[in-house]
């Protein structure tokens, strides 16, 4: 079989190492990337963390996939035993709620220990004692993490992922696909911005935020939009310990970063969230806005909070229902997605390339059943709805 794979960020490389582990010369892999380095893909643009707390059991899993990857990088993703460094540290989610969201917290807790996460919910009191320097008098309940959660560099992961598949087999090609030639109802070669036309027998979109872009090159439908978030490093002078990955009710979230720390702002649902806003510019007013004002209130400490600066990244939304979109497009069957994960990616990343490769190699989801993040959902309308976006 002959597989490109359009893409090699964290989930096309992770596609094509699975897809060379599992099939080895029986598959032939080409991904096509223009930026070796990745500086301006969303894995490398992310805040690099793992988590255990969705409201789905499917993601629980897929990220306690991507934990062990990560966590066990060297046995996993090393080459010829050289070492291999993603900077994965060890580190905790904790989700705060109000009393109006603290049904939902409870729900997602019981969904998250029936899927065998470490997570504990806190009352407000246990709140206060274990972290006294959080105010927790507007909170009625938290879900904190145990092992299984932590913060990584997604650049060295993607990179790693990827220098473990050319190792396994799979080529690189330093090049952008331009067109995407259909004959009949499937697709039947990419062209290569370079003059090169690449012929398979299966397309891999792994584009990241530019799904649709890629998807449009043969005429198909791909519905996962490009929403810029700002990501703000923050110094405060008060000493503080280093802190969970906090989720503020407002939408707000930080964690500790080196010394220092790291946070930004997810829009709800009622929030203007405009599409290909420009990377080059952060939203840096949205630090005085949104994140300042939440973080002073849940932490006084960072009332004296200081930017030292700012950087953007795209999360590859998939609007409908805020998770990716894993299988073969509705209408084109050598065209598979592996897209739409909506800022949870680098860690499903692995989940998602073992999946893609043992539904396409053997014709069967095998280890995780991946069958409800199929693309005909959307046809069919039947949403499948993560709750725990951030
Ligand atoms: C600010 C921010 C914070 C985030 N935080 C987290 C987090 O904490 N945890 C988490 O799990 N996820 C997080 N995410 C989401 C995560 O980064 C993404 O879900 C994940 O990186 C997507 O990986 P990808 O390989 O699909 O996309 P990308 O990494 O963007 O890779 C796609 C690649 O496709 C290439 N490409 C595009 N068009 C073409 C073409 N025509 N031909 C060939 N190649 C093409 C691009 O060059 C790019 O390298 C965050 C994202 C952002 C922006």
């Amino acid at each position: 079989m002959k597989v490109v794979v359009i893409g090699g960020g964290a989930v096309g490389s992770a596609v094509a190492l699975f897809l060379k582990r599992l099939g080895g010369t029986a598959v032939q892999v080409q991904v096509v990337e223009p930026d070796p380095a990745l500086t301006r893909s969303s894995s490398a643009l992310s805040a690099g963390s793992i988590r255990q707390q969705f409201s789905n059991p499917v993601n629980v899993r897929m990220s306690a996939f991507g934990h062990q990857v990560v966590s066990q990088a060297a046995q996993w993703l090393a080459v010829d035993g050289a070492p291999v460094e993603v900077g994965f540290v060890p580190g905790a989610y904790l989700f705060c709620a109000g009393a109006a969201g603290a049904d939902v917290l409870q729900r997602n807790h019981a969904v998250q220990r029936e899927a065998g996460a470490d997570v504990a919910l806190l009352s407000p009191a246990e709140l206060a004692s274990s972290f006294p320097w959080l105010n927790s008098a507007d909170l009625a309940l938290a879900s904190l993490g145990g092992t299984g959660e932590g913060w990584l560099d997604g650049q060295a992961f993607a990179r790693a992922l990827a220098a473990k598949a050319r190792s396994l087999g799979a080529r690189w090609r330093r090049d952008r696909v331009l067109g995407l030639q259909r004959r009949g109802a499937r697709l039947a070669a990419a062209r290569l911005a370079g003059g090169d036309t690449l012929d398979a027998d299966v397309f891999v979109n792994a584009a990241g935020p530019a799904a649709a872009a890629v998807g449009a090159l043969a005429g198909l439908e791909v519905p996962v939009r490009a929403r810029r978030r700002t990501v703000f490093v923050m110094r405060c002078p008060a000493a503080l310990p280093p802190t969970p990955l906090v989720v503020d009710p407002s939408g707000v979230w930080f964690r500790s970063e080196g010394a220092g720390f790291i946070g930004g702002w997810s829009p709800g649902a009622g929030d203007a969230d405009p599409d290909d806003l420009p990377l080059d510019q952060p939203d840096l007013a949205q630090f005085d806005e949104r994140v300042w004002p939440a973080l002073a209130h849940r932490v006084p400490a960072f009332e004296a909070l200081r930017v030292q600066r700012a950087w953007a990244g795209y999360y590859e939304v998939h609007p409908l229902d805020h998770n990716a979109l894993i299988g073969p497009h509705p209408d084109c069957a050598n065209f598979w997605l592996c897209n739409g994960f909506s800022g949870h990616g680098l860690q499903h990343a692995p989940a998602a390339g073992r999946g893609l490769a043992e539904r396409l190699l053997t014709g069967a989801w095998q280890t995780l059943d991946l069958s409800a993040f199929s693309p005909q959902r959307v046809l069919d309308g039947r949403p499948f709805v993560e709750q725990a976006v951030i």
